[in-house]
Parts: C-alpha cells; sequence; structure tokens
C-alpha cells in the first residue's frame, strides 16, 4: 500500500534470526576446544538442524501463537471431572520434536560416554529460546529419570525410565516434580501433605502441592509425609506418582486452577489437591528431601543453561537489530556507546556459558565414573553456585538487551517483554538465590570444593603466557582467597547467613572469571583470537569480589 499524500512514512524492519548453532561462533569454539574431533563431526549435523529450526520455523511460530495459552477444562458436557488440559500450538509442536531430537535420551543412551551430556545441553541450548519453556517439563523428566536410574526398584525404573527416555513421541513421558506447598517452597520440610499405607501396603497421599509446572506430565515425583513420622524434611518421603489411571482419569488428582502468572504463561503450573492419589514409595520411608536430590541436581543444571540461552538469545536479537536501526545518522551498531553497552552483555554471557557448561561437563564425567574425590566436591559446589548466578546474570543481560530496542523492546507482538518475563522465573524456582547460597555454603563441604577450585585457578596460571591473562588469572585467585579467608575467620552464625550471597556471587565470578581466561589463553593460541582477553578483561572490571563485612544490625537498621 502506497504512503498517504504529504506524509513521510517510515517503516523499522524487525531483528533478524539466523541458524543459531551457525550464528553463535563462541557455543562453537567452545566445543571445538572441549570436545574430540570425532565427537564433534558426528553431533554437529544435530546441532546445526536444531540451531536451524530453533533460528527459523520455531522462532516464526513462536511469534504467531504469542497470545495462545494453555487452557484447564475442567469438566466434560456431561458433568464428569476431567481435569485436561489444552496445550499451546508450539507446545504441540515441540513435544515431538524434543523426544526425536534425545532431549533426554542422549544423556541415557550415553553414545558419547563422558561427553554426552555436553551433547545433550548443547542441543537444549539451541532449543530452550523458542520453546517457550517446553524446557521446564524436560528439566523435571531427565530429574527423574536420573533419581529413579539410581532409587527405584527394577520394575519401575524399567517401566518409567523407558518412558522418561523415549525418543518415540507416541511413547515418550514427561514427569513434574510436585515439592511447594503453600507453607513452603524453599522450606520444603515443612510439608503438610499426608502418606497413608493401607493394608494391602498402597500408599495413599493427601495434600494440597501448591506449584506444579507442565501438568500434562504423565507421572511425577514428590513427597510426603508417612503418618508416624516426625516433622522437618528428613520426615518426608519421596513417592513416585502416575498422574492417570489405566482408562486416562485423574488418579485421584484434582487440578484446583491453573497459576496467573508474570512468565512461564505457556507453560501451565498448577494448584493441585491429591485425594488419596496412589503412590509408590521410593527408597526408604523417609529423608525424602535428601533422596530427591539427584533430581535437583539435574534441574538445576537445565535452568543453568537455559539462562544462559535466553541470554545467547536476546543478545542476537539486539545485535541484528543494531544494523537494522539507525539513529543520529548511523547504524546503532556504529555507535560506540551502544557498541560498549552490548559488549558488556556479551562479556557476561560468555562468563555465564562458561559456568553452566563447566557444569554440564563435570556431570558427564560424573556419570561416567571420571570424578575423584576433589572433583566430586567441585561438583557439589558448581551446582548451587551455577544456577544462582547465571539466573541472576539473565534477568540482567535480558533486561539491558530489552532495552537496547528502545520502546519497541517495550511493545508485546515484538515478542520481546515476553524474553524478559520468562527469564524472571529463573532466579525463584528450584531455589532462590538466596536459599542456594545458604545451601553452598552452610552445609559444610564447601570447603573441599573451594580448596579444589582455588588448586585448579593457580594450575592454570602456569600455562599462560599472555600478561594480561596471567594478571586477570591472578585477580580470581585473589577473589577465592579473599572469600576462603572469610570464610574461616567468620564463625558467627548471623554474620555467616547474612553473607552468604555476597560469597556465592564472589565465588561464581572468581569461577566465570578463570573459565574466561582459559577459553582465552586457548582462543589465542589456537585462532590468533583476542576477544576472549577482551571477554575477561571486560568481565572483570563488573567487579568480581563483592565481599564485603555488612554488620546484620546495619540491614534491620534500614528496615526498621
Ligand atoms: C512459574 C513457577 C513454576 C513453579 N513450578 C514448580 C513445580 O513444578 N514444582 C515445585 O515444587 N515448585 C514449583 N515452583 C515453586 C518454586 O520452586 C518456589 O516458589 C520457590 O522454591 C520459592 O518458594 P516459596 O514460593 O515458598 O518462597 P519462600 O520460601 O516463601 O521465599 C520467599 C523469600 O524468602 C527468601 N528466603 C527463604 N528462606 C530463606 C532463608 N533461610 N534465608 C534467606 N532468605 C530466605 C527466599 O529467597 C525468597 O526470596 C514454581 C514457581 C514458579 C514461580
Amino acid at each position: 500500500m502506497s504512503a498517504p499524500r504529504g506524509f513521510d512514512l517510515f517503516v523499522q524492519a524487525p531483528p533478524q534470526l539466523g541458524n543459531q548453532y551457525r550464528d553463535d561462533p563462541f557455543l562453537r569454539s567452545w566445543l571445538r576446544r572441549k570436545l574430540p574431533a570425532q565427537v564433534l563431526g558426528e553431533i554437529e549435523p544435530e546441532l546445526a538442524a536444531m540451531g536451524e529450526l530453533a533460528g527459523g520455523e520455531l522462532y516464526r511460530l513462536q511469534l504467531q501463537d504469542r497470545l495462545n495459552e494453555p487452557r484447564l477444562v475442567q469438566w466434560d458436557p456431561w458433568g464428569n471431572r476431567i481435569d485436561r488440559i489444552e496445550l499451546t500450538p508450539l507446545w504441540q509442536k515441540v513435544a515431538p520434536v524434543a523426544a526425536r531430537s534425545g532431549l533426554i535420551a542422549i544423556a541415557y543412551e550415553r553414545l558419547h560416554g563422558r561427553w554426552s551430556r555436553v551433547h545433550q545441553f548443547a542441543l537444549a541450548y539451541l532449543f530452550h529460546p523458542s520453546s517457550d519453556l517446553y524446557t521446564c517439563p524436560l528439566a523435571m523428566t531427565d530429574g527423574a529419570a536420573r533419581t529413579l536410574t539410581v532409587a527405584a526398584h527394577p520394575q519401575l525404573r524399567d517401566r518409567a525410565v523407558a518412558h522418561l527416555t523415549s525418543r518415540d513421541p507416541a511413547q515418550a513421558w514427561t514427569s513434574g516434580q510436585w515439592m511447594t506447598e503453600a507453607i513452603g517452597g524453599s522450606d520444603v520440610g515443612a510439608s503438610l501433605t499426608r502418606a497413608q499405607c493401607d493394608a494391602n501396603g498402597v500408599w495413599r497421599l493427601f495434600g494440597k502441592k501448591w506449584f506444579t509446572s507442565a501438568i500434562t506430565s504423565q507421572m511425577a515425583l514428590t513427597l510426603a509425609r508417612p503418618e508416624d513420622n516426625g516433622p522437618g524434611g528428613s520426615g518426608l518421603a519421596m513417592f513416585y506418582v502416575e498422574t492417570h489411571d489405566t482408562a486416562g482419569r485423574p488418579n485421584n488428582i484434582r487440578i484446583e486452577r491453573l497459576k496467573d502468572k508474570l512468565g512461564t504463561r505457556k507453560v501451565p503450573t498448577a494448584e493441585l489437591l491429591l485425594d488419596g492419589t496412589p503412590a509408590e514409595l521410593i527408597g526408604e520411608p523417609r529423608n525424602g528431601t535428601r533422596n530427591i536430590e539427584p533430581m535437583l541436581v539435574i534441574t538445576r543444571t537445565w535452568n543453568s543453561v537455559t539462562s544462559v540461552a535466553f541470554m545467547r538469545r536476546a543478545l542476537a536479537l539486539a545485535r541484528s537489530y543494531a544494523y537494522e536501526r539507525q539513529a543520529f545518522g548511523a547504524a546503532l551498531g556504529e555507535l560506540p556507546l551502544h557498541v560498549d553497552t552490548l559488549a558488556g552483555l556479551e562479556a557476561q554471557t560468555r562468563a555465564a556459558f562458561l559456568l553452566a557448561f563447566e557444569l554440564v561437563e563435570l556431570l558427564g564425567r560424573q556419570e561416567a565414573g571420571e570424578l575423584d574425590d576433589a572433583q566430586r566436591a567441585l561438583l557439589r559446589l558448581l551446582t548451587p553456585i551455577a544456577k544462582l548466578l547465571t539466573a541472576k546474570q539473565a534477568v540482567a543481560v535480558v533486561s539491558e538487551a530489552i532495552e537496547a530496542f528502545g520502546g519497541a523492546g517495550y511493545i508485546e507482538d515484538t515478542g520481546l517483554p515476553v524474553l524478559l518475563r520468562d527469564t524472571q522465573v529463573l532466579p525463584i524456582w528450584e531455589g532462590t538465590t538466596n536459599v542456594l547460597a545458604l545451601d553452598a555454603l552452610l552445609r559444610g563441604e564447601a570447603g573441599a570444593g573451594l580448596a579444589a577450585l582455588a588448586g585448579w585457578i593457580e594450575t592454570s596460571a602456569a600455562a599462560i603466557n599472555d600478561t594480561t591473562l596471567l594478571e586477570l588469572n591472578g585477580t580470581a585467585a585473589a577473589a577465592l582467597a579473599h572469600v576462603r579467608q572469610w570464610l574461616t575467620q567468620t564463625d558467627e552464625a548471623t554474620l555467616l547467613q547474612a553473607g552468604a550471597r555476597r560469597v556465592a556471587m564472589t565465588i561464581g565470578r572468581a569461577w566465570q572469571l578463570a573459565l574466561l581466561v582459559e577459553h582465552a589463553h586457548w582462543s589465542l593460541q589456537t585462532d590468533n583470537d583476542r576477544s576472549g582477553i577482551a571477554a575477561a578483561a571486560r568481565f572483570a572490571m563488573t567487579p568480581v569480589d563483592l565481599l564485603v563485612n555488612i554488620p546484620p544490625g546495619d540491614s534491620r537498621l534500614l528496615l526498621s
């Protein structure tokens, strides 16, 4: 249509996405550094295909599907309670993609041994931002498969794990993780759901689960308190629940309502009433919070990878837009301050990527039985640290990337605001920042992990010959030494708790800096690429060591 006479109309070109694997040189260089050439050669076609799908068909469908949301249908026309969820078109499209691509299966088929987790999570990283958080049920499915592999009796393992890890969309199940109750999500030991065992040895659950995501799953792992057990997490037991009976009716489970959420609106998250739900006890009839931990290790790994994936997507769009949009006679991408702003986001994204994939690599090596005691301590420390830090970085980076679009970033049908709303869940679910910081530090095992980390940073210095990188390695080492000194000298519980977030962030940022230095050294040696040095130097300015002593009394003063 031609413009009305007398008006100069301008129409802005939108940001473009290409193949998300080919357009991600940092991912590709990391994979090239880590993977044996044969493994990379074998998995690269899958990565390129997923990159094409994510940047093409799925991204287009996601934009078209923007206004659709899942719907709870509670009754059929004849008055039967059915509690059926109708999913959005994109979710219906990506579920078989996830199964066929082996987004869960790869980790259990283990064709590439210790590298199987890297293979799986590189695919998940590409898939996630175009999946409308379908990675939420995938994370719990992976967590359940791992937990059942470790803890279930053989018949249950054979029945459920085969479905959870299937590549056949008709056979593939997803799993829920029903822990949070109204009385406590962080303090899950306060849970009120009861478990009764009848004379035939059948357990039945009674209670209300307050947040249950992806409620279309065929099964869930959950926690409930056997009747004679005492309070706290040790009085809870872990149970396996199938959501429907063999006739397809809800298994004494009522969906009370779907949550009306800030983001993740494509994910059906429900309040559930368990009213005599048949369940199978997994393992001992106690210590549920401890026994469900294998699930949390996996879901926190997914959280870390999806955090980075959102950062990369926001930045990919912002970079594209920087060359579509002009201001003051130049493309935004030519304006020094805009370039400076995006470069800061790139440095944070690389740092977060390296930490998340360090976790992925260690997990894969653990499953291959390769870790010694020190590396196991490192993995235990890294799991909460990577989750809490990458989630916070994701919110900050995605928020800044939205601003890089100016007003367009605030307009719903650009598809940009949803990125920020969806990212905001990452610091909340799977353990909030504070709760994970305490988890990382107060278990009494942090010392071994910190010693292993300090040892690795020190030894990696020996290989570095670039003076800037050596200095940056020293900054990471100094921040970590400060943490270790602070932890040894601080024995007052209130002070330890109050400082836990600053300590956890400092550990994570020192770790990220050391990983940036390591990758920069390799890039320099292998490709004469100096961008890694720029990323590490930029990251180190933000700053790394956040540890200061703030008396808890001062904090209380501010709130009184
Ligand atoms: C979209 C969405 C989907 C979800 N899906 C699921 C699901 O599928 N399954 C499931 O089980 N749960 C799910 N959750 C719940 C989620 O895991 C919890 O909301 C989360 O763990 C926090 O628990 P809470 O809401 O009870 O907050 P609270 O525990 O009440 O926490 C409130 C605040 O207090 C802080 N806090 C708590 N304890 C401490 C402490 N000791 N020291 C310092 N600060 C503290 C927290 O950091 C937080 O900032 C979901 C949540 C959301 C938002």
